[in-house]
């Protein structure tokens, strides 16, 4: 078993090696669409595109380059009281 082998939670969809491809893809359905898509690296180790932003912390800007912002903490703990 290789490490793309891993499950997949969406099997259907169309799999990219990189994020560069992935990118293009993208951009390339949302010409399409005229909607924007996103591109995700998915558990299984490939990309994929969707639709809806799966994770607004990861941005793939359109060279390839992945930013993935940090989570930003609670400014306050003050409002986790309930
Ligand atoms: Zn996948």
């Amino acid at each position: 078993m290789t490490a793309t082998d891993a499950a997949c939670p969406t099997p259907a969809k169309l799999r990219y090696a990189t994020p560069v491809v992935a990118r293009r893809a993208a951009d390339n359905d949302a010409a399409i669409h005229g909607e924007p898509r996103y591109p995700y690296a998915c558990p299984c180790g490939w990309w994929h595109v969707s639709s809806k932003p799966r994770d607004r912390r990861l941005r793939v800007a359109r060279d390839g380059t992945v930013y993935v912002r940090k989570p930003r903490k609670t400014p306050t703990a003050m409002e986790d009281a309930s």
